[in-house]
């Protein structure tokens, strides 16, 4: 088997009295799409806080290649290349598409970047390649951070709730986009949308409460009894 790419062991982040994330172990192989689902406070994006290194744990482990990532320096962490779709907006709306990428791969930790026109077609966004971003919309916006985070050749992409205020056509094709980007990219996708996940079929964990309560094929989640209780509320 090979090593995973990312491995967590017992991590746990507690703020004051509140466990936000409690003794959470996982592994992401090389390659894979997987992710994280769990209803509005179940803990995701404070582990993901933890991976990117913005929150440091409580106690636990994180390996990365099988070294930890435990008291290194975010820039540290992104040039080992860990990236994170940017959550405040960073794109330029008085650039084109096209220049926003070539800005991205120049300030990329990690040196060297990646072709423009590959990341454009990794993203679907050829067509709009010279638009001006401020012309663009909800879902193209979105896909553009993806884009961006991708020119800096990530080896792992971790995404929170790609599909935050998208229609439900933009959230199927953010599924079929990030599904293409199977055995290029390691992508680790924390989500509250069920129709995305399900679109997304890949391996999912479920947490709630902090802790994992789940995890398997989307299609093994989707059946499990405390799952649907939880959950699902059915
Ligand atoms: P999710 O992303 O699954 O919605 P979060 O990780 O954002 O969940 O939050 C998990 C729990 O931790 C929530 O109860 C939240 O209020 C709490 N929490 C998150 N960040 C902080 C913080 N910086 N200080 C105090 N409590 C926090
Ligand atoms: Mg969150």
């Amino acid at each position: 088997m090979r090593q995973p790419i990312l491995s967590t062991s017992r991590l746990t982040r507690q703020f004051g009295g509140l466990t936000a994330v409690d003794n959470v172990s996982i592994d992401v192989d090389p390659g894979t799409v997987q992710c994280i689902i769990g209803p509005n406070g179940a803990g995701k994006s404070t582990l993901l806080n933890m991976l990117c290194g913005t929150l440091q744990p409580s106690s636990g482990q994180i390996l990365y290649d099988g070294k930890s990532l435990l008291g290194r320096r975010l820039h540290e962490i992104a040039r080992l290349g860990i990236a994170r779709k940017f959550q405040v907006p960073t794109v330029f709306n008085s650039l084109t598409v096209e220049e926003n990428l070539i800005l991205a791969g120049t300030i990329n930790p990690q040196g060297s970047s990646r072709d423009v026109d590959e990341a454009l077609a990794m993203i679907e966004l050829r067509e709009v390649a010279q638009l001006k971003a401020e012309f663009l919309a909800h879902g193209q916006r979105q896909w553009l951070e993806i884009g961006m985070a991708l020119m800096t050749k990530p080896r792992l992409l971790l995404l929170d709730e790609p599909t935050a205020g998208m229609t439900s056509d933009e959230t199927a094709k953010t599924a079929s986009l990030i599904r293409g980007l199977l055995g290029q990219v390691t992508v680790l996708a924390i989500e509250h949308d069920i129709h995305f996940i399900r679109a997304l079929n890949c391996y999912t964990i479920v947490m709630h409460q902090g802790r994992i309560l789940a995890s398997g094929s989307f299609d093994a989640i989707e059946h499990n009894e405390t799952v649907r209780d939880v959950y699902l509320g059915r």
